[in-house]
């Protein structure tokens, strides 16, 4: 099984990957990076309310580099994803009350969880720790985990942030984890 990964661009954790086993869509393999472009504009919400949710090309450049980002978190973390939410054009931004100017709408963040690893916090921690390349991660509400990536020829600047509520905010870092989320953790 090889993964298709885009030309001119980097694989994921390069040296530390073995063959890509894990897709983080449910019911397929990862055999091509159309497949997660698809899947990271898949909505459905869009679908409810008649959006075309498709991308343009500099979005679909965005999404690529965001699927094998999310490809190197599912080799981490040994089991695919649940993404919750990925591309939103600006329509879908605004019937979901996105923020403006979020990095969803240009292709370049998805939220999503891993209940069979543990909880978001254990996930957030985990792609932190790891070598994985990313620009923000955040922790949001501690139920899913934001993750994105660097626009085209701009530097990642792999920031960590927690929100727990809008009225405080973005916090930097993580909260540490308990031990309720590390002994989750081993549960298979
Ligand atoms: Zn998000």
């Amino acid at each position: 099984m090889s993964a298709a990964f885009p030309k001119n661009s980097q694989a994921p954790m390069q040296g530390s990957v073995q063959t890509p086993e894990f897709a983080f869509w449910a019911s397929d393999t990862l055999n091509s990076a159309h497949c997660s472009v698809a899947t990271l504009c898949h909505s459905d919400t869009a679908l409810k309310n008649g959006i075309d949710n498709q991308p343009d090309e500099p979005v679909r450049d965005n999404l690529l580099r965001l699927a094998e980002t999310l490809t190197a978190v599912c080799i981490l973390v040994g089991s695919p994803l649940q993404i919750t939410s990925g591309f939103r054009c600006e329509s879908l931004n605004r019937a979901v009350g996105g923020v403006e100017g979020s990095q969803h709408s240009t292709g370049q963040a998805a939220d999503f969880k891993c209940p069979p690893f543990g909880s978001a916090l254990e996930l957030a921690h985990a792609i932190a720790a790891s070598s994985i390349t990313f620009d923000q991660l955040i922790l949001e509400y501690g139920r899913w985990v934001h993750l994105s990536v660097a626009a085209a020829g701009e530097m990642p600047r792999r920031e960590v942030l927690h929100i727990n509520n809008a009225a405080e905010g973005y916090l930097h870092g993580l909260p540490p984890r308990t031990k309720a989320d590390k002994s989750q953790r081993q549960v298979t």
